[in-house]
Order: C-alpha cells, then structure tokens, then sequence
C-alpha cells in the first residue's frame, strides 16, 4: 500500500523525537506524524469532560469518538488545542489514557490509516517501530542521559514529571516504550540536530 519510506522515531520524553523527526521529514520531502499528539488529545478531551483519565470505558469512547487532526496544527472535536496538550494537566494524565488498551487500538488503526494514505512519511512515538510500523523502512530509538532529557522538556515539565511518564510508559503491559530488536540507537546528547539527522539520512 505504501510507495515511500516509512520512518519510525521513538523514545522517551526529552530525547529529541520531535526535532529531529521534523528535520527528517523536511530533508525527505515527507509528512510527519506526532503520535503523542493523538494521545495528549484524548486525555486533553477528559479532562476537558470532566471524566476521569483512569475511566478506561469512558476514555476509550471518547477515542473511538474523536474528530482529530494532527499536522501542524492539532485539532481536537472542533478546538485547536495545539498549545492546550502540552499544559502540565494533561501531561499528567497522559500516560494513564495511553496505557488504555481500547485507545491504543483505536489510534493505532488512526496512525497505520495516515501511512496508507501518504507516500509514506515519519511518525514518531514510543511504539512505531515495535507495535505500530514493524515493517518501517528505517527504525530509530532516540535516548538522552537524563539531566540533558529533563532540561530540554524544563520549559513545559518538571524533571520529576518526565521521570514519572517515562517510568509509566516503560512499565505498562500494552505497548511499553522499548527498543525494536532492529531498532538503531542513537544517543543525542551534546549532539547538534544536523548530525543526528545525517545518521538517521545515513540508515535510508
Ligand atoms: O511524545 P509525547 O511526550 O508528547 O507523548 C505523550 C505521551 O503519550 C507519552 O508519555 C506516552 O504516554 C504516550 N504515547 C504513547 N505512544 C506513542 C506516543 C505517545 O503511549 N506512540
């Protein structure tokens, strides 16, 4: 179904998963994909609801329900909430509506339908390479020591924060973050954006 390459860039929070994926899809004339957008819209749309993120039946409807786009502008049911998904609120919810079974599957189907429709393109998460894409052309983990990880999210998020979604994405039973066996890892610490995404161009 796909004609082009389909570029998967996961990680933990921090690591540069969104620089360097849009750098990427600049570089390759792709579209990008943030998946974290998906799942900070429904946990934006709970609370916006007043429903609790750990309803798992409640969220999971509000999932299936969902009117959104993600480009470069994320817009959930009609509201733009580019910048609202990035409050510390739904930071802190996100994680318990991401390890929702039901809404996994659901914006999964979501991601695998923006693929089929493009030539491709570069989607970044915690599960593309392992769950969503395991057939990506080119799989990259992106990590970060921590004290450089906490500082770039420093703006938006406490470093206790990004530790706690971290260790909840990577405990959870469905989908944990974790590294595809053919996954490339790459460090970027103290890296500038260009090299990295040279390494990453290197692998096509
Ligand atoms: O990428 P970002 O930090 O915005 O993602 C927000 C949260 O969404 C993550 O902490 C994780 O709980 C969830 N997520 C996920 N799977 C993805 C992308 C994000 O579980 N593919």
């Amino acid at each position: 179904m796909r004609g082009g390459p389909l570029i998967a860039i996961d990680g933990p929070a921090g690591a540069g998963k969104s620089t360097v994926s849009r750098a990427v899809a600049e570089r390759l004339g792709l579209e990008r994909l943030d998946t974290g957008a998906m799942y900070r819209s429904v946990a934006w749309q709970a609370l916006q609801d007043g429903v609790d993120p750990a309803d798992g039946e409640a969220v999971a409807k509000i999932a299936a329900g969902a009117l959104l786009e993600v480009g470069t502008r994320v817009v959930m049911n009609g509201h733009d909430v580019t910048s609202a998904i990035r409050t510390p609120e739904v930071s802190r919810a996100v994680s318990v509506v991401a390890a929702n079974p039901a809404v996994r599957r659901e914006l999964v189907k979501r991601q695998r339908a923006w693929a089929a429709a493009r030539r491709g393109g570069v989607v970044e998460g915690r599960d593309i390479g392992s769950v969503v894409f395991p057939d990506a052309t080119v799989k990259v983990f992106l990590t970060a020591a921590p004290e450089e990880r906490a500082r770039r999210r420093g703006h938006d998020e406490s470093a206790d924060g990004v530790a706690r979604r971290d260790r909840l994405d990577s405990t959870r039973p469905v989908s944990p973050l974790i590294s595809a066996p053919d996954a490339h890892i790459l460090d970027t610490t103290g890296r500038s954006v260009e090299d990295v995404v040279e390494e990453v161009l290197s692998w096509l």
